[in-house]
């Protein structure tokens, strides 16, 4: 069995290119209009030295209600069957609300946690680093997807040598 590796976050974060970019395929649905991907999406990254599932969700809008909550939902079983969290962060949003009570939620599963800090092109990437050392999460990566940066350093800490 492959380690599968979930993808999660608020909606419009950049799951879905970081996906793109881990499988080098444009199979998930990127879109400015926030909570495209509603079910959860399967693909296999093969830039690690083993090959590894990677999920990508919906996205955790904090509502439980309607379409949200279906997602949510679909996104809680992500997590349930990953062997790994990738936590993913808007470094132009900052830490949010919703990012704190997510981290919450990927705590209390007991899996481990990567928070990739995406969306570093065009600011500081150091400062936007440091204001989301407050999750206290060792590994806590700048990413961005759209420009490729910071993909490799992913896949070696997500599946070390
Ligand atoms: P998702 O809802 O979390 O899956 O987010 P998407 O992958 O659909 O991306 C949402 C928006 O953010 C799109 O307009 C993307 O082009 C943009 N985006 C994604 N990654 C980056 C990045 O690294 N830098 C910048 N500047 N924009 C990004
Ligand atoms: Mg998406």
């Amino acid at each position: 069995m492959l380690p599968v590796v979930a993808l999660v976050g608020r909606p419009n974060v950049g799951k879905s290119t970081l996906f793109n970019a881990l499988t080098r395929s444009r199979d998930a649905l990127v879109a400015d209009m926030p909570g495209v991907t509603r079910d959860r999406h399967y693909g296999v990254c093969r830039l690690a030295h083993r090959p590894f599932v990677v999920v990508d969700t919906g996205g955790l809008s904090g509502k439980e209600e309607g379409i949200e909550g279906l997602t949510a939902q679909q996104v809680r079983l992500a997590i349930s069957e990953a062997n790994l969290l990738v936590f993913v962060v808007d470094a132009r949003d900052g830490v949010l609300p919703l990012d704190a009570a997510i981290l919450g939620e990927l705590r209390r599963s007991g899996k481990p946690v990567i928070v990739v800090v995406n969306k570093v092109d065009g600011t500081d990437e150091q400062s936007s680093l440091g204001e989301f050392a407050s999750f206290g999460i060792a590994s806590t990566l700048p990413m961005s997807a759209a420009h490729n940066r910071g993909i490799d350093l992913l896949v070696e800490t997500a599946l070390p040598q």
